[in-house]
């Protein structure tokens, strides 16, 4: 055997063995045996560096230290999911499902819903190539290192698979490691962690990853990507990734129908308190893949599938205290501060009250036993006050008239949940929140600034607002606490490059009240620019689809504001993209303007999402499901039969997509 040959037939034997015992479960080789083979391949490895593969089993034991993960834009948005709650939620979706499909013909598949960090894994021609956090869907960050450590994620496939594709799953740490992680740290007089969740996303971002080689941290895969189409369903695609080394797990089954999807449910329901990871719900798909395609994503979820939460836990407690935080928008919400206890793993200090209505709702008073639920969301909800343990002497509980971080008035305009601080410009959480909001990520997303500083920047009297950040001066900073000089730089930088975020993202980061993400692109598409948008009437502006009267008032007060006219203004002069580029001008025409497309089957020349965006460049509407309004329906191969029949009944054009493209591209 030459030294190759025996390099290779080390890292195949230890790739086995690491496969059996942390994806099988059933170990092949004593731990001791083991580390003498990755000794001997260390060695042999260190001899022969030009054998070197960074996919080598001895290649996961960590000791890479990442300053800064680097931000990666997905190839394929990792989407979240719409959720259910009961049987008759999971029949309208059902129904809504074979309407686009136009068949009553499905099957679905149920897993389990894992509690942890969603990670997107890379690999090409059986190699591992990156593993990408789900970040805001569009970008997130490359923790690679960290996750190689994870002894569950094959490095390098065995067998035939797909060549290109993405593998996603769910990092997430095991109850009893993580009880185990607890009492060590309890023993250390070292404060324990809260949950397991929490715990598993937190350990992906550890800068030194031999600190996450020793978590006892496993990866649960559930869904595989990719434009190959070598497998007809979801189950055969996650059974082959099981074959190939993937840790998918047993619990995923087939259901023929809504009922068999319930039994599911019922049964894990009961069961699921002795699974040996945490679960909050179930995921149900649509098991054949070019009908899953057909489906299709809404802005924010597949169509092809759904998760049912399990009911939530609740527990009893005391309400005592009632304080109040202000948002960026000036927006005010009460928080019950609650006497600590445990739920779902977690202990609960604070809930939301939401509004005023909501605390008149539940006549909640300093004192009263409340129910408090924990659902999927990170804070938990006040369900109801125990009006049997009430004691007689509690104070109805009177809504604050003050903001309290600056003691103005608070308003609150008829129609509207919340009370505002109308402070805007000397309401320190509101300047530093608009702030925040404006470097964040999905918005103007300044690497190299975070939260913590800006409220330094703004009490240190640099910053006011977001136009201010653009007249910082490196020798500025360096002085300020905690900032060296590389950091201060880097500060800088992140500024500078914000001024080619486009205009989209710009008008999102100004955070003008109701216009989020969404809206913000409808306004960009019609008006193009921040000169035309801040000058349009109120009439101009409810003529934009999805535009009604409070989104367009509140951009009315927002432009007439002489603050923020100077604020955008000089957002102009430090050269901040406040209109559409000419570039993307140039993509865009009115060719389609006002017809009605649906999209229906599998193409070839252009992917569905390509589709969908070259209809809308060119003004036209895409819609889900064909209707009297229809104009064209643009037909893939394998479109439902029925939904053909129903294009024909209503005499509706069926273009193929190289009649479309031929559309698009006539003068
Ligand atoms: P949510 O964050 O509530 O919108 O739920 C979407 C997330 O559920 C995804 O990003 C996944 O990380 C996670 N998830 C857990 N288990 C599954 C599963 N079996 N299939 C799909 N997604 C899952
Ligand atoms: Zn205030």
């Amino acid at each position: 055997m030459t030294i190759q040959e025996k390099i290779i037939s080390l890292r195949v034997a230890l790739n086995s063995h690491n496969y059996n015992y942390y994806v099988l479960d059933n170990a092949s080789i004593s731990d001791f045996d083991f580390d003498i083979q990755l000794k001997e391949l260390e060695k042999l490895e260190k001899e022969n560096p030009q054998f070197f593969d960074l996919n080598s089993p001895t290649q996961r034991v960590g000791g890479a230290i990442t300053k800064n993960f680097e931000t990666v834009v997905h190839k394929n948005r990792m989407y979240s999911l719409d959720n259910s709650y009961s049987k008759e939620d999971l029949l309208d979706w059902e129904k809504r499902v074979q309407k686009v499909l136009g068949t009553t013909e499905t099957s679905y598949t149920c897993e389990l819903k894992f509690d942890g960090a969603s990670i997107n894994l890379t690999y090409q021609k059986g190699q591992f190539i990156k593993a990408v956090t789900r970040g805001d869907g569009f970008q997130g960050d490359d923790v690679t290192p960290n996750i190689k450590t994870i002894l569950s994620i094959p490095l390098t496939l065995d067998g035939d698979f797909v060549s290109n594709f993405e593998m996603r799953g769910e990092i997430i740490l095991p109850i009893e490691g993580f009880n185990k992680m607890n009492s060590e740290r309890v023993a250390k007089g070292e404060e324990e962690y809260r949950n397991p969740r929490n715990t598993a996303s937190g350990s992906l971002k550890l800068q030194d990853s031999a600190e996450v080689a020793k978590r006892p941290l496993d990866c649960l895969l559930y869904q595989v990507v990719t434009e190959e189409r070598k497998y007809k369903t979801h189950f055969e695609s996650l059974e082959s990734a099981r074959k190939v080394g993937f840790k998918v797990p047993k619990t995923i089954t087939i259901a023929k129908s809504i009922d068999e999807v319930f039994n599911f449910i019922e049964k894990w329901d009961s069961k699921r308190h002795d699974l040996p990871y945490e679960t909050d719900g179930v995921v149900i798909k649509i098991n054949n893949l070019l009908q899953q395609e057909e489906l299709g994503y809404t802005s924010k979820a597949p169509r092809w599938a759904i998760a049912y939460k399990f009911k939530a836990e609740q527990v009893a407690t005391i309400l005592h205290k009632i304080t109040y935080q202000v948002g960026r928008t000036g927006a005010i919400t009460p928080v019950a501060n609650l006497v600590p206890v445990q739920l779902a793993g977690t202990t609960v200090k604070r809930a939301s009250l939401h509004n005023a209505d909501q605390i008149e709702k539940l006549d909640i008073r300093v004192g009263d036993v409340v129910f408090v639920e924990k659902g999927g969301e990170i804070i938990p909800k006040i369900i109801a006050v125990d009006f049997s343990k009430r004691p007689a002497n509690l104070v109805a509980t009177k809504y604050t008239e003050h903001c309290p971080e600056c003691y103005t008035e608070l308003i609150r305009t008829e129609g509207d949940a919340k009370h505002y601080c109308p402070n805007e410009f000397g309401c320190a959480p509101q300047i530093t929140g608009r702030i925040q909001h404006y470097i964040s990520r999905k918005a103007m997303n300044i690497d190299g600034l975070g939260g913590e500083t800006v409220d330094l920047l703004r009490k240190e009297g640099f910053i006011q607002n977001y136009a201010d950040l653009y007249d910082l001066k490196v020798e500025q900073v360096i002085p300020l606490e905690r900032m060296a000089e590389k950091s201060a730089q880097n500060m800088i930088v992140g500024i500078e490059k914000s001024k080619e975020i486009p205009f989209e993202k710009v008008l999102f980061a100004l955070g003008i009240r109701f216009v989020g993400e969404t809206v913000a692109k409808k306004l960009v598409k019609h008006f193009k620019s921040i000169d035309n948008l801040m000058t349009a009437t109120f009439d101009e502006l409810i003529t934009v689809d999805e535009i009604g009267d409070r989104i367009a008032q509140s951009i009315i007060d927002f432009s007439s504001d002489l603050g923020n006219i100077q604020l955008i203004n000089r957002l102009k002069s430090y050269g901040v993209q406040l209109e559409v580029s000419a570039e993307s001008l140039e993509n865009q025409t009115n060719k389609l303007a006002g017809q009605i497309f649906v999209v229906s089957g599998v193409f070839y020349q252009m992917s569905r999402n390509e589709l969908k965006k070259s209809i809308e460049d060119n003004g036209g509407k895409v819609s889900s499901s064909i209707s009297k309004k229809t104009n064209f329906i643009i037909a893939g191969d394998n479109m439902g039969p029925s939904k053909l029949a129903k294009a024909e009944n209503l005499g509706i054009e069926i273009i193929s997509e190289q009649d479309f493209i031929d559309k698009i591209s006539k003068e």
